[in-house]
């Protein structure tokens, strides 16, 4: 299967992506997840990103389908994936559809997690606050600057991709202030629906 995850900064997306992942044995793909990796490794790519990551900013379109195209490739995606945090944008859904069409390949759904704004910052001061009470340094991003900026970048480049899949009858929503596993239950069915 090839699904698409998609919820604003908060809405509980690398947790529903990897429960679901293991659920179906395909892999999750979080662009942020690669991003962070070649910032950290210090790549080329990494180092290009670096900034708008720490700003809450997308990084460019083409410089993330890349890595995405690339990622897709691999052997390990060859039955499925599931898509955290990619597509963003309109421009990266189209790039995603053209690469999945020059393989005869569809997404199979996309499932979007609904959450009110007002608990998202509190959802995500606390990841913060968790990591480091855990010996982790917190995402450079989880700070209430940065989480206004990705809103911002939410609501005006990511939200339009809710009427570009309601469009083509591939959107399902679920309620994502429900506990954890009652949204991965809500999540399995609509995939079975
Ligand atoms: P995430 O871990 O999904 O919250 O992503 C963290 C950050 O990585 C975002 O705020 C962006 O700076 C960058 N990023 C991740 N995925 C994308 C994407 N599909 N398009 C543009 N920027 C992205």
């Amino acid at each position: 299967m090839r699904i698409v995850l998609l919820g604003p900064p908060g809405s509980g997306k690398g947790t529903q992506a990897i429960r679901l992942a293991e659920h179906l044995a395909i892999p999750q793909l979080s662009t942020g997840d690669i991003l962070r990796c070649a910032v950290a490794a210090e790549t080329s790519i990494g180092k290009k990103v670096k900034t708008a990551m720490e700003r809450g900013e997308l990084v460019p379109d083409e410089l993330v389908v890349a890595v995405v195209a690339e990622r897709i490739l691999q052997a390990d995606a060859k039955t499925g994936f599931i898509l955290d945090g990619f597509p963003r944008t309109v421009g990266q859904a189209r790039a995603l559809d053209d690469m999945l069409r020059t393989r005869g390949l569809d997404l199979d759904c996309v499932l979007e997690l609904k959450v009110d704004e007002e608990v998202l910052l509190g959802r995500i001061l606390n990841r913060a606050k968790e990591a480091v009470g855990n010996g982790q340094s917190a995402r450079t991003d989880d700070t209430e600057e940065a989480l206004k900026v990705r809103l911002k970048e939410y609501r005006r480049q990511t939200e339009p991709l809710i009427d570009y899949y309601c469009a083509r009858g591939m959107l399902k929503s679920i309620d994502g202030l429900q506990p954890i596993a009652s949204v991965a239950t809500s999540l399995l069915e609509a995939l079975d629906a």
